[in-house]
């Protein structure tokens, strides 16, 4: 296995009328929606073997969850079903052209139920990088010390930790948010942070002021996403920006860091110096915004190397 992930997924219902109150909604589109499977996927589809960790609800959402991520062809044999507790559903909202709400019920769901005991050591041991965010140690206490112990594990079987803080202010408070994204952030070889969650942590502004936080707290190397302009890097290998391939018209904007770590992941496996694995995230994460959806843009590693060449639109 080249990554392994663990984290939750659910379904996403959204209204398919245009905008208005959702009370009013009598047809919804349903999608699968996860960060850390995200990332699964993309690997996947870039031609690596990527395997994700999780619970889902012994319902039929969470049956239609698994049949989805493992027909995307990653490894599932380690999701178990939890008889007790259901799988989470969140809603999104188009209220206006621009006004948009996330409605979770995912509260106690069977993800939020993981405990250290679901993890399989020799299973983590054999990759060759443990992708976490910070989504899941907001999910529950239980969920918390899963990630570390998974964290723990990896590193002291020399498996590189690649961490991606994806703060939810939904889902806790500011203050503990902080204090627990900063451990990770501290414990993992490589952190992922968009611009917004690298000031949220540190309270800066300046991209080489930000980076060496990030280093000083413990991280080899931080890759900070900068939306359509790139990425900074800080780490010893090199430092400055990744310059990104703008996309101005965007479809959907949605998906770009998780499509963003599975490019910089594919990079790094196939030995790309740190430069050219970001230049393969911008690649991802700007095809992602083209397409509607977190995992539809997703590319194959062919279609990025057009789009990284500009002769993408050949190729269709
Ligand atoms: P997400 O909303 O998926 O969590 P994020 O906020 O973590 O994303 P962004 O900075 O929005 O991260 O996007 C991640 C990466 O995707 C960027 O660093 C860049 O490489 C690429 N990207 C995002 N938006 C664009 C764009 N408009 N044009 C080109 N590339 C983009």
């Amino acid at each position: 296995m080249d990554v392994i992930t663990l984290g939750e997924s659910m379904v996403l219902f959204t209204p398919k009328a245009s905008s208005g109150l959702m009370r009013y909604a009598g047809d919804f589109s349903t999608k699968i929606a996860g960060a850390e499977s995200n990332v699964a996927i993309g690997l996947v589809r870039l031609g690596h073997q990527a395997g994700w960790i999780s619970r889902l609800g012994n319902d039929e959402f969470g049956r239609r969850i698994l049949s989805f991520i493992r027909g995307e062809g990653v490894d599932v044999s380690e999701v178990k079903f939890d008889d007790s507790a259901s799988t989470g559903l969140f809603f999104k909202e188009k209220l206006t052209a621009d006004e948009a709400r996330v409605s979770y019920y995912r509260k106690d769901s069977a993800a939020s139920k993981m405990t250290s005991a679901d993890l399989d050591e020799a299973y983590i041991s054999k990759a060759k990088y443990l992708h976490i965010t910070g989504i899941t140690p907001a999910l529950s206490e239980s969920c918390r010390e899963t990630v570390l112990k998974a964290v723990k594990h990896a590193k002291s079987a020399g498996v590189k930790v690649i961490f991606d803080p994806n703060l939810r202010r939904k889902l806790w408070s500011e203050t503990r948010a902080r204090e627990v994204l900063l451990e990770l952030a501290g414990m993992a070889d490589i952190v992922l942070p968009g611009v917004d969650e690298a000031e949220f942590l540190f309270g800066e502004s300046d991209h080489e002021t930000l980076g060496q936080a990030f280093l000083d707290n413990g991280a080899s190397a931080v890759i900070m996403k900068l939306g359509k302009e790139g990425a900074y890097v800080a780490s010893e290998e090199f430092s400055g920006i990744v310059p990104g391939f703008p996309v101005e018209d965007v479809t959907d904007p949605v998906g770009a860091g998780d499509g963003f770590a599975a490019g910089c992941l594919s990079g790094l496996i196939d030995g790309l110096a740190i430069k050219e694995a970001v230049q393969r995230g911008n690649g991802v994460g700007a095809m992602v915004t083209m397409a509607d959806g977190d995992v539809e843009g997703l590319p194959d590693l062919k279609r990025l190397t057009n789009f990284m060449q500009r002769d993408y639109l050949n190729d269709v």
